[in-house]
């Protein structure tokens, strides 16, 4: 099973594919989550990549076809893969089609989350993670029992960079004018469909799990 899961920052991707891809048996390939790693490392290529997502802008394509390709074509991914956050504009995708060809590989759903702006805003800037496991609360929504620690681990909860009220408001506009082009890339494909993603969590994974049977 491969899966492209697409939509604007703060839709819900990371909680819905990390699910997803748990009962599905694939890997949940989140090119975000593979570049904040790279900066918390330090790497090169990390450097390279912070300056980028501070700003709210995307780093280079061909750093982030570069890390997928790698991916997709390790073993761990023999059962398939669920992208999240990739392709993010049109050459990451017809990047992507060329390297599924190559590897005799086709996508076997295109999902495009959607959620209004107001909605999106509001998720995001009220997002915390953990920085020990990486789980996700959100201030209102779903609180941690006691204010700045985890639940699950006891780690210390922060907020990303680039969920900052300025740079929100930037990544949506880039959201826009970058990835919503996607959607005709896409459209025309028996794979592709389309999530309200505005509901409680279960009630977007039950449209998801039925949107796919389709
Ligand atoms: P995300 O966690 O998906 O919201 O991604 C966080 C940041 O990582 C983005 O704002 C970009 O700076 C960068 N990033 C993630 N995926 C990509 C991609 N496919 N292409 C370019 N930049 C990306």
């Amino acid at each position: 099973m491969r899966i492209v899961l697409s939509g604007p920052p703060g839709v819900g991707k990371g909680t819905q594919g990390d699910r997803l891809a748990e009962i599905l048996k694939i890997v949940h390939i989140a090119t975000g989550d593979m570049l904040r790693q790279e900066v918390s490392e330090k790497t090169e290529l990390g450097l390279r990549a912070k300056a980028h997502m501070d700003a709210g802008t995307f780093v280079p394509d061909e750093v982030v076809i570069g890390m997928i390709e790698e991916r997709i074509t390790q073993p761990e991914a023999v059962n398939g893969f669920l992208l999240d956050g990739f392709p993010r504009n049109v050459t990451q995708a017809e990047s992507l089609d060329e390297m599924l060809s190559h590897h005799d590989m086709g996508l076997d759903h295109v999902v495009f989350m959607e959620a209004s702006e107001n909605l999106l805003v509001e998720r995001l800037a009220g997002r915390m993670l953990c920085g020990a496991c990486g789980f996700g609360f959100h201030r209102h929504y779903s609180p941690p029992r006691k204010e700045g620690v985890c639940d699950r681990c006891g780690g210390e909860l922060y907020q990303r960079h680039d969920d900052r009220e300025d740079v929100i408001v930037h990544r949506l506009h880039v959201y826009q004018e970058q990835t919503a082009p996607l959607l005709d890339y896409y459209s025309d494909r028996p794979a592709f469909c389309r999530v309200d993603a505005d509901g409680t969590m279960n009630e977007v994974y039950e449209r998801l799990v039925l949107a796919m049977k389709d």
